[in-house]
């Protein structure tokens, strides 16, 4: 393959992807919004994954990477960006490759509408047009094949019931954190938290909060009886600590936590410098008063990138609709024995392009790094004996 591969995106995936377009020899280029590596990763670089050295690396990354830590210790985001992802993005494989602080705003395909050319070789051959925001303004690049591995971490989604804005979210946004509090500081979170949600991100800000003296902690979780995701026999030690933690709590035993269960959020309101958040409960309406509203209620991609592509999107999760079918099989189970759904399952409608890593999970929170790699490996191996992009059969 000769054709040019546009990555969007330099986090695990991304990078992942990008050394395998090295390793076969394919000319690609990285776009990445941030300034630098990993961005996502770093934006909660001190959470500690649950996931060890071995499952984070990618055999690509340990082949050019020697030096990459391995054993069973559970580094933390800011360890996966330094010790692993910063040194790959510096391998000689990408020198010249990846483009910092260029944030691709729109994907077409050139000279060809949405509603063109379904399924035809002449959609199939036409390039893609990206736009970009650069340092120095718009621009636009053009490439053969796209890989959308652009994560969900900067899309959170909102608080309200039924996934709506709450009436006065978005006039307080500025009261509302998204990402995972950093409680290095522990005056940043004096005084009353309304916690929202109930995955692994909440219940993380959860245990953390509660080891700040100063912090009381209200925790809003939409099950009336919470399993906590939890996984039976874990073999995974530290998403099982969570789930004790977050139990524990539910059972009262820190007095500075309170967690309203079958309780979502009705309403938000100003009072002053501080927030009235009305809970809907299973016991009535409660008001709560607090200094910070942090919402962990999940994230999930941008599909504004594609709007002009044809991605047949999952009306439940906003996957692309066959990888999407493949997990929706496989749910409930333990995301670390969930098959891999294989390469048919990646593609779109749009040919020759691949939404990959978090992003292809849509809503769903089953996705691990483990899962990227492999999808990367499909990727690789599907196009490794293609001389051109003419779709498989043409
Ligand atoms: C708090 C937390 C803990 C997690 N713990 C684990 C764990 O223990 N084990 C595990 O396996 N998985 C874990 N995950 C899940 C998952 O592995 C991570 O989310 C991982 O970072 C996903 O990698 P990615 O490359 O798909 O996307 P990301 O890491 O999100 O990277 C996307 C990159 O794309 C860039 N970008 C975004 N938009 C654009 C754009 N328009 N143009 C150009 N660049 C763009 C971003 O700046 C970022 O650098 C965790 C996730 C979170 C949020």
């Amino acid at each position: 393959m000769q054709q040019h591969v546009a990555i969007l995106g330099a986090g695990p995936v991304g990078l992942d992807a990008a050394l395998a377009c090295a390793d076969a020899g394919w000319p690609f280029t990285v776009y990445e919004a941030a300034d630098t590596t990993a961005a996502h990763v770093r934006a909660w670089g001190h959470v500690r994954l649950f996931t060890p050295w071995d499952l984070n690396v990618s055999r690509r990354m340990r082949a050019h990477l020697p030096s990459a830590p391995t054993g069973d210790d559970c580094p933390t985001g800011t360890d996966l960006a330094t010790q692993l992802l910063g040194p790959v993005a510096s391998l000689p494989a990408f020198e010249g490759r990846i483009r910092y602080s260029t944030r691709v705003a729109a994907i077409a395909r050139t000279g060809l509408l949405k509603h063109e050319e379904i399924g035809t070789d002449t959609r199939a051959a036409a390039p893609f047009t990206l736009l970009l925001d650069t340092p120095g303004g718009e621009a636009t690049a053009e490439a053969d094949l796209v890989l959308d591995c652009t994560g969900t971490y900067s899309h959170p989604n909102t608080l309200g019931p039924g996934g709506i804005p709450a009436p006065g979210e978005r006039a307080l946004a500025d009261h509302i954190t998204h990402t995972l509090p950093d409680t290095e500081d522990p005056d940043r979170w004096a005084g009353t938290v309304l916690l929202v949600g109930a995955g692994k991100s909440a219940q993380t800000a959860a245990r953390d909060l509660a080891t700040l003296p100063g912090t009381r902690i209200e925790w809003a979780v939409r099950k009336p009886t919470p399993d906590w995701g939890a996984v039976p026999d874990d073999t995974l030690p530290g998403r099982q600590h969570l789930v004790d933690t977050s139990q524990a709590f539910a059972d009262g035993v820190n007095d500075r936590i309170t967690v309203h269960t079958g309780a979502h959020v009705r309403a938000l309101h100003p009072a002053g410098d501080r927030v009235r958040a009305i809970l809907a409960t299973d016991e009535g309406p409660r008001a709560v008063v607090c200094d910070h509203v942090v919402a962990l209620t999940g994230y999930a991609g941008d599909a504004s990138l594609y709007r002009q592509l044809q991605v047949h999107e999952c009306y439940a999760t906003g996957a692309p609709m066959n990888l999407s079918a493949a997990l929706l099989g496989s749910a409930g189970g333990d995301c670390l024995t969930q098959p891999s759904a294989g390469i048919e399952a990646l593609r779109n409608p749009e040919p020759h392009f691949f939404i990959l890593g978090a992003k292809s999970h849509g809503r769903l929170n089953t996705f691990l790094l483990r899962t990227g790699y492999q999808q990367i490996d499909q990727f690789a191996a599907a196009y490794a004996d293609a001389p051109t992009l003419l779709p498989a059969g043409a």
